[in-house]
């Protein structure tokens, strides 16, 4: 496989976007723009055009807790129709994208016998509620077991846990494989292009005012279905913001688990073994009402306190320890007067008064879905049936091609003169473009990568690399030379 972006496709897209009239065209390359632009282009013979005013994937879908799950909390909040639907969309991820999607196991510190009972009660609904076999079932484990496991935990009270399943996700590089795949397709998507207005001309069409902030070139473009997947930047209405933020440790638990912690207020607090290389712990999240815009978002120090408290009193021996980086950003979600934390994660896809498809609400995990019924919207009626994004490999990254490369690891190691451990991580973060990303080593993987990103992922910004491309900047790693 090569891949699909090369260093003229930017400049291709604009020229597309300047003259060309499109079918649809999706504002906001996040991961339910990327997924509506991959959704269009699987049924065929229509003419999409993507624009993002940043990076793609530099919004929420970046920087969230990289889960696909079925959603613990929404099981307590007794929302089965959300739980249900996410859990079959994470079994359909980690079908058609093993390489970015992979099964998460999780401990779930458990105080006294009640509380056993109830937790592990819920657990079995989640497994009932799969039905997939993608994942292994939920099982007790004893204490004596968890302090095998995880000799550093330190839950209040805890008298054993459960272990259940969950899916991690590369949340940005599953944005860029969505683009990928659309401009493979014949999708024109610009990134570092931002709609600034737009009006309906007498004929219908939608007449869209961009600028491109690299030329600083203002243009106008033409479509005859508009889908605004803008997320937090949403305007009339827009959406209610509910800032989430993460703190980012070096590695505090032994195991492959995940912790998965509820407190007292029934919040959940995650522990997550991540990173490229896996030597770091992701922390989070908050739930704070948002009052800043939408481009200003940081982690405050009631937050950031309040994370460390509970690492602290998780993991005594993280008190000793500084964060290596944080992240935040914002839930876009329905209006709705309930708590921060208890807010719907429902999502809202509808035709406004303008004639614009608003995606609205939802979660990371079942952006396929919301894609799906986003594209039901503007398509003629005779493609209106065909759903391909479910059974689709994603840049042709089937799980037998995944396990071919893991399998391949030794000899590509011999043959490139890499670790066959950066051979695995190369493998699990660009699936079948591993050689081609191998094939511009020289001095570093890490140095590859960057050429690879700035000629092959339309990486312009450092950021665009450390934060979408790869994960480092959120790692406290050392940067490639060229970068640092
Ligand atoms: C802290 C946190 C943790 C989360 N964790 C999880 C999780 O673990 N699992 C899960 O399933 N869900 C999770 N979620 C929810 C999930 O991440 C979001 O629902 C999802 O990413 C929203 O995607 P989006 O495409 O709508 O928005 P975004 O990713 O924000 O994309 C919107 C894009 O539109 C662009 N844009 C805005 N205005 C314009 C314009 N005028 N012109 C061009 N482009 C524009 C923006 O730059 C942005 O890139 C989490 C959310 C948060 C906040």
């Amino acid at each position: 496989m090569t891949p699909a972006v090369n260093l003229d496709t930017r400049r291709l897209a604009i020229e597309r976007l300047r003259t060309e009239t499109f079918d649809v065209l999706i504002l906001g390359g996040g991961i339910n723009g990327a997924g509506t632009a991959r959704d269009l282009m699987l049924r065929g013979r229509l003419n999409v055009g993507l624009i993002e005013q940043n990076h793609f994937s530099s919004g929420t879908s970046g920087k969230n807790s990289h889960l696909i799950h079925g959603g613990l909390r929404y099981l307590k909040q007794l929302d089965f129709r959300l739980v249900r639907e996410a859990l079959h969309e994470r079994a359909v991820l980690l079908k058609i994208a093993p390489h970015l999607v992979e099964p998460q196991p999780f401990l779930m510190p458990l105080a006294g016998f009640a509380k056993s009972l109830y937790y592990n009660l819920g657990l079995t609904i989640y497994d009932l509620f799969d039905g997939s076999g993608a994942v292994p079932r939920h099982r007790r484990v004893s204490l004596e077991e968890v302090r095998k496991l995880e000799p550093g935990l330190a839950a209040p009270g805890m008298t054993g846990a459960a272990e259940f399943y969950d899916a991690q996700v590369r949340s940005a590089r599953l944005v860029l494989e969505n683009i990928f795949e659309a401009l493979r397709n014949g999708a024109a998507c610009a990134n570092y292009v931002r709609a600034e207005s737009h009006t309906r001309d007498e004929a219908g069409l939608w007449r869209v005012q961009l600028r491109d902030s690299i030329s600083g070139e203002r243009f106008e473009t033409r479509a005859r279905a508009l889908i605004d997947c803008t997320g937090p930047w949403a305007r009339d209405p827009a959406p209610r913001l509910v800032r989430g933020s993460h703190i980012v440790m070096p590695r505090l638990n032994h195991s492959g688990h995940a912790i998965a912690y509820f407190e007292e207020s029934g919040r959940i607090i995650f522990f997550i073994p991540w990173g490229e290389r896996g030597d770091r712990t992701l922390i989070g999240t908050t739930d704070v009402d948002h009052d800043g815009a939408a481009d200003d978002v940081h982690i405050s120090e009631d937050e950031t306190r309040y994370l460390r408290n509970i690492a602290a009193r998780i993991f005594p021996a993280s008190a000793k320890l500084e964060p290596v980086a944080t992240f935040s950003s914002l839930r876009p979600l329905l209006e709705s007067h309930a708590s921060a934390t208890k807010a719907t994660r429902e999502h809202h896809i509808y035709r406004d008064s303008q004639g614009i498809i608003r995606v609205t609400g939802g979660k990371y995990t079942t952006y396929r879905a919301m894609a799906e019924e986003a594209a039901d919207l503007v398509v003629p009626p005779e493609l209106r049936d065909v759903h391909l994004t479910a059974t689709t490999a994603l840049n042709g990254n089937t799980p037998d091609a995944i396990q071919a490369l893991l399998t391949e690891a030794p000899a590509l190691s011999a043959r490139y003169g890499v670790a066959e451990t950066e051979i695995i991580m190369l493998v699990h973060q660009y699936g079948v473009l591993t050689t081609a990303v191998l094939d511009y080593v020289e001095t570093s993987v890490d140095a590859a990568r960057l050429i690879f990103a700035t000629r092959h992922e339309m990486a312009i910004e450092p950021k665009d690399f450390l934060e979408v491309s790869t994960s480092l900047g959120y790692e406290g790693a050392p940067l490639p030379r060229a970068i640092a």
